[in-house]
């Protein structure tokens, strides 16, 4: 059963060939015995699991209609509202946060009949691309235990390909599931922004964020991309039907696209791993051996897409971290001796290291006197960007790129050096600053046998053709089926 996708599960418990109970208990007792190695998740939730499993499993044997995700073990990044447990943003000042709500994509999820496990690890409020800013514990790569499993999802992505749940959600600012999802060698979407909602997701960068799914294969993409895409009257910036209307991205999806054409941007490109472009170059010979054209471009301002990032990205990260003041939410200092005190004393006690350096870089970024050097420059190389893809979609339907320079570094390689940490995600924040969806699909191992990931980018709100383009690859390859033998 841990080898499935989560649709080949959900159609044997549709058919009453395994319970939902069964395949829950299964994943709690994988969870019991490799969550203290692999570190995946920050809670679990047993009991309302496994309540919900029962009760998927009553209505199955009733004969009544279940949701597409019927009885499938589920695991949510924990930067995501729920009723059920804490939602801590991997962060000491939200240890004991309790949120009132659930997050639309988890109301989404759960209308769906999943069933949720638990809320999976990740760099402290999504800042970071390891893991290792999380102020609870240390998820390692289920490939290799001394290195990172990427981030900032990389909870979610290690439980995947562990194998301590069937899919996961994650959230992608600059990176985050594309990114881990390649070092786990999983399937990553970022849809478009604004094609799913962020209502219930606690914001970081809010023009850039966008919640997606971590899954083994592109039809679980597909399948998690049914229940949670569409508008959502909760969050403005969620696209309404009628200029993006929602498509069933599983229907279509093994029609392959005709007379596809892909561009690859070889100077880009050229600082990626020798392994990392041989990986790239042989994906897309494949590509080519199914009929594809392939053209090569020049996206000339993507060289300074990690300047502008970390300048829009700590911005708006200042703002949204300034509600944490040990008054509305979340941790108070018991040392303060007035009310000035009890904001700054919370927050040097609480938040870490990373956060701290990322508010006083956007700060900066927005005071008066730097905002139009620094804020406003930065937006204007957005723009830029934005009108490279724009250029680059007028000659061909997606472009291919490596998600990350090299395979899964070291813990600890660059935990101390926040400037070579922020390089490494030179191939995923463009994406964000334009808005475009990108998936993260594995194709291929290096010598140390650690996941590579093919990164495609396509138009906004062109996710249906995105999978598809991914799916035409994954049939001609069995990568996806790889699993690390140290969780099996
Ligand atoms: N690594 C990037 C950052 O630290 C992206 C993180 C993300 O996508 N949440 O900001």
């Amino acid at each position: 059963m841990e080898n499935l996708s989560a649709i080949q599960l959900r159609d044997k418990i549709a058919a009453g060939r395994i319970s939902s109970v069964e395949a829950t208990e299964a994943i709690f007792k994988k969870i019991e015995q490799w969550e203290p190695v692999i570190g995946a998740y920050i809670s679990t939730c047993r009991d309302s699991a496994l309540k919900k499993a029962a009760e998927v499993d009553k209505r199955i044997t009733a004969g009544r209609n279940v949701g597409e995700l019927a009885g499938v073990p589920v695991a949510v990044k924990d930067v995501m509202c729920t009723t059920f447990g804490a939602t801590t943003c991997a962060s000491k000042i939200l240890e004991n946060f309790h949120a009132p709500y659930n997050a639309t994509v988890v109301e989404k999820l759960l209308s769906a009949d999943a069933v949720i496990v638990g809320k999976t690890n990740m760099d402290e409020f999504a800042m970071g691309s390891s893991t290792e800013n999380s102020g609870f514990k240390q998820t390692v790569n289920p490939w290799d235990h001394s290195r990172v499993p990427g981030g900032s999802s990389g909870g979610s992505a290690a439980a995947v390909v562990g194998g301590l749940c069937f899919a996961a959600l994650g959230s992608d600012t600059g990176g985050s599931i594309r990114q881990p999802a390649g070092f786990c060698g999983v399937v990553g979407l970022k849809p478009t922004y604004g094609r799913v909602s962020r209502f219930g997701l606690v914001a970081y960068g809010s023009s850039l964020d966008q919640i997606g799914p971590i899954t083994r294969t592109v039809a679980d993409s597909a399948l998690l991309m049914n229940v949670i895409a569409g508008h959502d009257p909760a969050d403005s910036t969620s696209v309404d039907q009628a200029n993006a209307p929602v498509c069933n991205y599983l229907e279509k999806l093994d029609e392959p696209i005709e007379n596809l054409k892909i561009a690859i941007v070889p100077e880009f490109n050229q600082g990626a791993d020798e392994q990392v472009r041989k990986a790239l170059a042989d994906a897309v010979d494949i590509y080519k051996g199914l009929g594809a054209e392939v053209i090569e471009i020049n996206m000339p301002h993507l060289d300074y897409a990690i300047a502008a990032y970390y300048v829009i990205a700590t911005a708006e990260a200042s703002s949204n971290l300034a509600r944490y003041d040990g008054v509305h939410y979340g941790h108070r200092t018991d040392n303060a001796t007035d009310y000035i005190e009890v904001y700054s004393k919370s927050r040097a006690e609480a938040f870490g290291k990373e956060v701290k350096i990322r508010i006083m870089l956007g700060t900066y970024a927005l005071s008066s006197g730097y905002y139009d050097a620094y804020y406003l420059k930065a937006l204007k190389v957005r723009n830029l960007i934005r009108g490279d893809f724009t250029d680059a979609f007028e000659k061909c339907d997606c472009i291919m790129m490596p998600v990350s320079p090299t395979p899964a570094f070291k813990i600890g390689e660059k935990i101390d050096d926040p400037l070579k940490m922020y390089l490494s995600d030179i191939y995923t924040i463009a994406a964000n600053l334009a808005g475009i969806p990108g998936i993260s699909i594995p194709c291929g191992f290096d010598d140390n046998v650690l996941p590579i990931g093919l990164q495609i980018l396509s138009p906004a709100f062109t996710e249906e053709k995105l999978l598809r383009i991914a799916q035409m690859y994954e049939k001609q390859t069995d990568w996806h089926t790889k699993q690390p033998a140290v969780t099996n």
